[in-house]
């Protein structure tokens, strides 16, 4: 399996993380899975109402929002995305507590490293390749 992040959609998030350091951002993937293929057609930036460096919580309205949106447009919702302001793009504790709840691609990107990492948490962490 692999993820399909063109280098506009990387610049969007990358922008949108710098923008809003020193806290986390984060957004919802909207696209579609062809076989062993994730692919991203559009993103949608949410608020981080927890404004923390080190958390990141979506609002239920937002989500509904969200994948409402996803739906009307044939998408659905294939990942979900965040920043970490001054770490390593790995999953924190916390994030992997969530990703259980949300069995997705994880996209997260460190301000740190400049990196893109993408994961999903099965009944152990896989990393999934990204490729533009
Ligand atoms: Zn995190």
């Amino acid at each position: 399996m692999h993820l399909v992040l063109t280098e506009a959609q990387r610049q969007i998030l990358s922008i949108e993380a710098i923008d809003k350091k020193p806290n986390e951002c984060c957004a919802l993937l909207f696209g579609k899975k062809d076989n062993d293929k994730i692919l991203v057609n559009e993103i949608y930036i949410a608020e981080n109402i927890e404004k923390s460096p080190l958390n990141f919580t979506i609002s239920n309205e937002q989500l509904i929002q969200g994948y409402k949106m996803a739906g009307d447009k044939g998408l659905e919702v294939i990942g979900i995305f965040h920043s970490h302001p001054d770490s390593d793009p790995y999953p924190s504790a916390t994030d992997k507590k969530f990703m259980e709840l949300n069995p997705v691609a994880w996209v997260i990107f460190s301000v740190m490293t400049k990196e893109f990492k993408a994961y999903m948490l099965e009944s152990e962490l896989i990393t999934i390749p990204i490729v533009t």
